[in-house]
């Protein structure tokens, strides 16, 4: 009897944990081929320390062929899915076309940044939901600090020390605390140059944090404010301009850091397939199995999953339920070769955790609220045995920093026109050519 072939869509936290999985259980009887646009699986709530320069940007990713030995990694990104025929297309890193042809496929394509229909932030904002884009605002936090050190012009000055994060969820809370801190030490060095930067974070909602817990976003209100930040909730932007914002009380703030973390949509690819969607999530059962195509699983943020804890409701995107999910996703497809019996997804939330830079942090585990150092040893803790891979590596950047001063060089090799904000592809880095 052939092999059959499982091919999966995207190694993040879904695809990469039932890649995993599938290539210990099921490598008998089926290949199993990862499809992926780069050799690496991201760890993404750690992205806020790369762009704080904590951690250097490869001690976030994972490989995945040294650590999917018995999966075969095909590079590219597919565009489309032929469920008659079961066939994937997808274009290669050389703009080459292929086709994978699949007897079961599982979609873990993730999500990218949401857009809001509002003039210029197309433009003028950039995203942060990959490794290109955590990069990129790195180096721009440095260069825009390191003009404002020898600007003349006041307000030139006052302009490129001001960054506005919009969205105050995890990504935009942590990313604030971390940016605030790193612009600090950045300035602390800079002789002379007398540079107060600021740092804004707005949110439409009444809270920071307002989908966690309410203590969480107390904690997280405190350390911010604490640091420096200018919170505004109740607050979003009317246009976004070139040399600033303008807010939607009517304040223009000026500015040429403007960073989008209003959340995320499932990945355009999802929407595309003809197929029933959520929000733009594929509709799957509780078996993670689209509805009239058995052979076809999805799962993490690009999959509406029921959520069986709270009836009516679908899953979070969140890293826990993705990662969970693909161990579901790869149990139920090994049920189907004859190994183990297929389950139901189900997970009751075990509470969050926020890092919120240097022994801060606001978390929850088992809904038991911490803060300070304590929750900071805990988030720190989590991610560590969380990460699927480069522990030590991660762990001696902590150390490091907690010695050393942050390294604030610039290496301008991620330009600003190579994030757009409005891309279906975050993890890549566009070429001019694009
Ligand atoms: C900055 C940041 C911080 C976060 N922090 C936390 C946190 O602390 N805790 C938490 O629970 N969640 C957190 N999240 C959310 C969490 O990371 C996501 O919910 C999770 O990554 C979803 O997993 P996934 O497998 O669905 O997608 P992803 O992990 O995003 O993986 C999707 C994969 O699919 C690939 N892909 C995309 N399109 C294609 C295509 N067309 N063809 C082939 N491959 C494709 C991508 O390259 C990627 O490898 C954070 C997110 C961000 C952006």
């Amino acid at each position: 009897m052939s092999r059959s072939r499982i091919v999966i869509v995207g190694a993040g936290f879904a695809g990469y944990r039932a890649a995993r999985i599938l290539s210990r259980t099921a490598r008998e009887d089926a290949e199993v081929v990862v499809l992926n646009p780069t050799d690496y699986f991201l760890y993404l709530p750690l992205l806020p320390q790369v762009t704080a320069g904590i951690l250097e940007p490869r001690r976030v990713t994972v490989s995945l062929t040294g650590t999917l030995p018995h999966a075969r990694l095909v590079l590219g990104e597919a565009h489309g899915v032929d469920l008659d025929a079961r066939r994937v297309r997808y274009t290669d890193p050389e703009d080459r076309p292929g086709e994978l042809e699949y007897d079961t496929l599982i979609l873990s394509v993730g999500s990218v940044s949401r857009l809001l229909p509002i003039p210029g932030v197309a433009e003028h904002a950039h995203g942060f939901r990959g490794l290109p884009e955590a990069l990129y605002l790195r180096d721009h936090i440095v260069r825009q600090l390191e003009l404002a050190a020898h600007a003349t012009d006041p307000d030139e000055r006052r302009a490129r020390s001001t960054f506005v994060v919009v969205g105050a969820g995890y990504t935009g809370t942590e990313l604030a605390a971390h940016g605030a801190m790193f612009a600090d030490s950045i300035v602390r060095k800079q002789r002379g140059a007398h540079l107060e930067p600021r740092w804004m974070l707005l949110d439409i909602a009444p809270r920071v944090l307002p989908e966690l817990d309410q203590r969480l976003s107390r904690t997280a209100d405190r350390v911010l404010r604490r640091r420096g930040v200018d919170v505004r909730t109740g607050m979003s932007v009317k246009e976004a301009k070139h040399d600033g914002v303008l807010l939607d009380d009517g304040e223009f703030v000026p500015s040429r850091s403007l960073i989008w973390c209003v959340g995320v949509r499932p990945d355009p690819l999802v929407s595309d397939m003809g197929l029933p969607t959520e929000r733009g999530r594929l509709c799957v059962d509780k078996y993670l199995t689209i509805p009239g195509h058995p052979e076809v699983l999805a799962c993490g943020d690009a999959a509406a999953v029921p959520d069986l804890t709270r009836p009516g409701q679908f899953t979070p995107m969140t890293a826990q339920h993705a990662w969970r999910q693909g161990r579901v996703a790869a149990r139920n497809v090994a049920a189907r070769l004859g190994h183990g019996s297929p389950m139901a997804y189900e997970h009751h939330d075990r509470g969050f955790a926020v890092d919120l830079g240097g022994v801060q942090a606001a978390a929850n585990p088992l809904h038991i609220p911490l803060s300070g150092p304590l929750a900071g040893a805990v988030t720190r803790g989590y991610h560590l045995l969380t990460m699927p891979g480069n522990r030590v590596r991660v762990a001696a950047d902590w150390l490091l920093e907690a010695g050393l001063p942050r390294q604030a060089v610039q290496l301008g090799m991620v330009r600003a026109g190579s994030v757009p904000l409005d891309t279906a592809s975050p993890e890549l880095v566009r070429t001019p050519r694009d």
